[in-house]
């Protein structure tokens, strides 16, 4: 059988992540990797692995089955999707999600007008979460759903302490309060607000002479990343931040708990997910649908889509017959 031939747009943390993947999956192989950089400067993990300008995409067409986009979600993907799109089958970790809709829009069209599949949005959240939330909604109607995120290191906050005045590096962390978490497990549908919810750890590398009690106040009280949380600020040494918060790690949980019947039977149902790296799982997760896409455009579809509208049997490596006999 002839493997799926997988294209990677962008070497960054998912990039290297999807070059893993392909290892652990048989029925796939790579490509090449494709970057905005000079080729030569990218040093790729897989000896002999094709490294191709993104510019000179296009003479690859009929070599790549699906071009996983690993590009950011900020400013990278809103022009990159719609434009591969309309010349291959793309995947994406898409995950502003307010503008999930917009984007989804531009990349459909791209899509049909090329005659090719692209799932947007993969990964855990959006993504696995999302497929959560849904299945929870959908059984228990009456009930209230939670998402917590953590204990994990958020890009966005680590980077906004970084552009502080005296700070060297820094690394933050989401944590879920585990009382909060208790008190939704427990189905009493608590009102919790975003400080309730979560917790905030920086770990912060000060620059020689730096006033400490100002890189402190300032991080506190930055509005929008840490104002509405309890923040706590340890100051640590570079050698530290690079021996202990090296890695990536993330998770959460998914929680909804419901009622059904006339005498209110309670019920939880309960997603969690603990990742020692965040860009490897996520990684995981485009790989998976990167197989669904291969086989809906050859059953001829086209269009955008989200994880929502995936059947499940479409990811998996075996068979309709062998997932029956084996895991139904
Ligand atoms: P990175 O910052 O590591 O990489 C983004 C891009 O930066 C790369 O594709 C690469 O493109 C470019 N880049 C430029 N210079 C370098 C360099 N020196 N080293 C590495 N890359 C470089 O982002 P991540 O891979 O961590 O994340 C990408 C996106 O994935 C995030 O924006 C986030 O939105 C999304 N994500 C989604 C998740 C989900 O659950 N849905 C979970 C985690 C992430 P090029 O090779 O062209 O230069």
């Amino acid at each position: 059988m002839s493997k799926i031939r997988i294209g990677i747009v962008g070497y960054g943390n998912i990039g290297r992540g999807v070059e893993q993947a392909i290892k652990r999956n048989e029925d796939m192989e790579l490509a090449a990797v494709f970057t905005r950089r000079d080729p030569a400067s990218v040093k790729v993990a897989t000896e002999g692995a094709k490294v191709v300008h993104m510019d000179d995409m296009l003479s690859m067409k009929g070599d790549v089955d699906v071009m996983v986009l690993c590009g950011g979600s900020a400013t990278d993907l809103p022009v990159m999707g719609p434009e591969l799109a309309a010349n291959f089958n793309t995947i994406d970790s898409f995950d502003t999600h307010a503008k999930i809709p917009e984007y989804f829009a531009n990349v459909d069209k791209a899509a049909k007008e090329g005659n090719n599949i692209s799932i947007i949005s993969v990964g855990w959240d959006p993504g696995m979460f999302s497929l959560n939330r849904l299945y929870a909604e959908s059984i228990l109607v009456q009930g209230s759903t939670y998402t917590f995120w953590g204990k994990g290191v958020s890009q966005g906050h680590s980077d906004a302490i970084r552009r502080i005045p005296g700070v060297k590096n820094a690394i933050q962390y989401t944590v879920p309060v585990d009382e909060a978490v208790d008190q939704v497990r427990s189905g009493s549908e608590p009102k919790l607000t975003t400080r309730d919810k979560h917790t905030r750890e920086c770990y912060v590398v000060a620059q020689e002479g730096a006033n400490k009690a100002e890189i402190e106040n300032a991080i506190k009280t930055m509005p929008n990343y840490f104002d509405e949380y309890n923040t706590t600020v340890h100051f640590i040494s570079e050698e530290e931040l690079k021996r202990d918060h090296s890695k990536m790690p993330h998770g959460g949980f998914v929680i909804r708990t419901g009622e059904t019947g006339e005498e209110g039977n309670k019920h939880v149902i309960e997603y969690s997910l603990k990742l020692d790296s965040n860009p490897e799982f996520t990684a995981s997760v485009l790989i998976a649908y990167a197989r669904a896409a291969y086989r809906l455009n050859q059953k001829g579809e086209n269009g955008a889509r989200s994880v929502f509208d995936i059947a499940p049997a479409l990811l998996s490596m075996k068979t309709p017959e062998q997932l029956r006999k084996e895991i139904l």
